[in-house]
């Protein structure tokens, strides 16, 4: 990997502003309070800086709001949409599109087609919602990414990875008819926004083709696993990212997409393939959960934004400034001694709590406690990926203890300086400092499923 150079500044200037504001130190402390020390149940305006999540919540340029006055709101044959479909097929090379209302709407809809009751479904590493559509559909997920993906401080290129072997010998145990497909995430959002290189890729292709199971990508984040590749690949540094985004694409049957990530839109997503009798089926499925095919669910001026998104999310000077400023924001908090999962992801940078707070046990919720420490210390709102969110082992009714115990900075797109994402270095630098006094917390309420929206703790 290429040494840090200075962060070049952004390819943009801002022409519409937001206001925040910092609460006191005492409104924090009702404010968290109230909200059972569950950032999921703060109110925005109590936030400062809002790294929730990089979902949804990045700011559009002016191109896509003005693409938003030319919707065509027609129930059917939407000119909006055939702008969406040929800025699908331009940019990702996939002829059939279904839009829909998010991520998850392209994956109940794919998972309708293909997914049979007992058939597993492969991924690298599932992501929640795509784990929850896969078992709803009486499937079973099964997350095969490489082993270095679970060592968080371990710096590996690629760390989302296929394991190549255990996939050929999992399809060949398994046997074809009992895998309904294989799914690579890119990026790799569960192991910290990790990059899935084009050589993985193409071997997870062979393997697929060896047993003839079909592969789908979770493309949320392609564009920045694309500008990965260019960084990170040996021999692909010379390319352009649209080219390493249509090499991507080329392995696979299709993808299911947010566009409230890498569409750099605030709400929408779709359902992209070559095979025109699986779009055939899905459009059916389409019309029962999202709405008529050439709209599923969105505006047509939704429609319009993400096909403008689509183009924009390519260009390098927005992606050299995206994935730049999340290498920033990390390097900033080695210097503060926090330890963060290496190398950083392209949405984020991850801070592995267990390391950081190891006088916690892990059923005193160490990356949860940090999300309210560092709410408290400087309004700063992030998100625990760890035990409270991975849920209970129904088998034992134990916590279902996940392998890293992290709390998540998400950076959202084109909305945060880097003086803003520096105050938020320094507050877990001083955290880092007094550690040792971040208390654990219990809960006061624990819902049977999902939990992590819905929780109330107190601290202990
Ligand atoms: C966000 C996300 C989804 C689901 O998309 P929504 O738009 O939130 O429904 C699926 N996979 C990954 C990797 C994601 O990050």
């Amino acid at each position: 990997m290429r040494a840090m150079e200075r962060l070049a500044p952004p390819p943009w200037k801002a022409k519409v502003v937001e206001p925040i504001e910092l609460r006191s130190p005492r409104e924090r402390r009702v404010a968290i309070g109230n909200a059972g020390f569950n950032t999921f149940l703060l109110r925005s305006e109590d936030v400062y800086i809002d790294l929730l999540t990089d979902s949804g919540t990045g700011a559009m340029s002016d191109r896509q709001w003005a693409a938003l006055m030319c919707g065509d709101e027609a129930y059917a044959g939407s000119r909006s949409f055939f702008r969406l479909q040929a800025a699908v097929e331009r940019v990702m090379g996939f002829p059939y599109v279904l839009p829909t209302h998010q991520g998850r709407g392209a994956e109940n809809l794919l998972f309708s087609c293909l997914v049979r009751p007992g058939q597993c479904v492969v991924n690298n590493l599932h992501f929640d919602t795509t784990r929850a559509h896969a078992r709803h559909k009486g499937g079973r997920p099964v997350d095969l990414v490489v082993e270095e993906a679970y060592a968080a401080g371990f710096r590996a290129p690629f760390k989302g990875n296929m394991d190549l072997d255990r996939l050929d010998r999992f399809l060949r145990e398994t046997g074809r008819d009992a895998v309904a497909l294989v799914m690579v995430t890119v990026t790799c959002n569960g192991a910290g926004g990790q990059p899935v290189s084009l050589s993985n890729l193409r071997g997870v292709r062979q393997v697929c083709d060896r047993y003839g199971v079909p592969l789908f990508l979770d493309a949320c984040r392609f564009a920045e696993n694309a500008y990965l590749i260019k960084q990170r690949e040996p021999g692909q540094e010379g390319r352009g990212v649209g080219e390493i985004v249509r090499d991507m694409m080329a392995v696979a049957d299709g993808c299911t997409m947010s566009a409230k990530k890498d569409g750099l839109c605030n709400i929408g997503g779709f359902l992209a393939m070559r095979d025109p009798e699986l779009y055939r089926q899905a459009c059916q499925w389409a019309v029962l959960f999202e709405g008529f095919p050439t709209y599923g669910g969105l505006a047509g001026r939704d429609m319009e934004a993400m096909a403008v998104g689509l183009e924009e999310v390519v260009d390098e000077g927005y992606l050299a400034y995206r994935v730049g400023q999340v290498e920033e924001l990390a390097r900033r908090l080695e210097g503060e001694g926090v330890p963060i999962v290496q190398p950083p992801g392209g949405h984020g940078v991850y801070v592995d709590a267990a390391a950081m707070l190891p006088h916690l046990p892990r059923h005193r919720f160490p990356a949860w406690a940090l999300t309210v420490e560092l709410y408290l210390e400087a309004g700063v709102r992030a998100v625990e990926i760890g035990t409270v969110m991975a849920g209970r082992d129904p088998a034992t009714g134990d916590h279902d203890y996940p392998r890293l115990e992290l709390m998540r900075l998400a950076v959202p797109r084109r909305v945060y300086t880097s003086s803003q994402l520096g105050l938020v270095a320094d507050a877990l630098g001083r955290i880092n400092r007094r550690r040792e006094a971040v208390r654990g917390l219990e809960f006061t309420h624990e819902p049977p499923f999902l939990r992590h929206f819905t929780a109330r703790f107190r601290p202990v």
